[in-house]
């Protein structure tokens, strides 16, 4: 039987009888930890994926501090780890925090995990780490799965410069405003999206962004994973007329391409010679698509081309 080693000490961490883990039906003896607060990557679905070092650090840690414990306890029990689990979430972190630091000041081992994926990625445990590390105290990160990593890797988008957003705010006017700001970042976008804001999420992006290439990732690591790729216009006409699709969604973009500026008597002279047999949003959508800009702007332009001739 070998035993996995995390970072040994006596620390003042609390007797527990068991503090072992099981692997493939084998019991595997985790040691006790130094006193310090352990951030540790859970699985984002398939619950194989998570690494024996942390599930040494979760079975030898005095306790984990869990977003949902009733979550928590079913990768606990597929491993076998008896580890007492306590609430820290958004909710209960003001007084959950105070708690734990005085518990790691005593000499205790901590681990922090989420429900799924990295701690403090779209998580709680941001400011945890702030106060452990301004009151000395050790932290230690035990690396595994995120859901924006694992997008990023299958988007099949450059992957040399990227930009984490997260979640887009649910309302409408300040998700786009918060589009339209993000719209000269130099790099592949990531957002988190709930499933049932799918749809108009990617029309907003395909609005302020224009076509850019894309990916929607759902459910990734799980039965019924599915990565879609395309064109932000394409997948949100795709998605507009589809049911909700169920599950958890990363939306990937592209960046925006380096291309030449277009001069604005050009961009004026094609929108005009399209004005005089479409109407404005439809010579605005022409010329967006044609140069890969956002809609929006085009249309800002063809509107007061429009009003100028009349
Ligand atoms: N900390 C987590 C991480 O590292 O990925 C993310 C937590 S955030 C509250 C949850 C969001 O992550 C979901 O709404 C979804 O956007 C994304 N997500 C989590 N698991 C996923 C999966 N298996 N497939 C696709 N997206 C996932």
């Amino acid at each position: 039987m070998t035993t996995i080693k995390a970072p040994l000490s006596e620390g003042a961490g609390i007797a527990r009888l068991n503090r072992s883990f099981v692997v493939g039906g084998a019991p595997v003896p985790a040691a006790p930890l130094n006193a310090g607060l352990y951030i540790v990557a859970t699985p984002i679905g398939n619950l194989t994926d998570v690494t024996l070092r942390a599930l040494a650090i979760l079975a030898g840690a005095d306790g984990i501090l869990a977003e949902d414990t009733r979550v928590s306890r079913t990768l606990l029990a597929r491993y076998g780890i008896e580890t007492p689990l306590s609430p820290y979430h958004e909710h209960n972190a003001a007084e959950a925090r105070p708690r734990a630091l005085r518990r790691i000041a005593d000499g205790q081992a901590l681990a922090l995990i989420s429900d799924a994926g990295t701690p403090l990625i779209s998580d709680p445990g941001y400011r945890l780490v702030a106060e452990a590390v301004a009151q000395g105290f050790a932290v230690t990160a035990a690396p595994g799965p995120s859901a924006a990593l694992a997008a990023l890797c299958v988007a099949a988008l450059p992957t040399d410069r990227f930009f984490f957003e997260g979640f887009l705010p649910p309302k409408r006017a300040a998700r786009r405003e918060r589009i339209n700001a993000l719209a000269a970042v130099p790099g592949t976008l990531i957002f988190y999206e709930a499933s049932g804001r799918l749809a108009e999420t990617l029309a907003d992006l395909a609005l302020e962004l224009g076509p850019r290439p894309a990916a929607v990732a759902r459910e990734l690591t799980k039965l019924h994973e599915e990565v879609r790729r395309g064109a932000l216009d394409k997948l949100a006409a795709e998605y507009a007329v589809e049911e909700a699709p169920r599950g958890e969604i990363v939306i990937v973009v592209g960046a925006a391409e380096a291309r030449a500026p277009i001069a604005d008597d050009v961009l004026d002279r094609e929108i005009a010679e399209l004005l005089a047999n479409l109407s404005v949003k439809d010579a605005a959508a022409a010329v967006a698509a044609k140069h890969g800009l956002p809609r929006r702007q085009v249309y800002a332009r063809a509107l007061a081309l429009a009003g100028a001739a009349r």
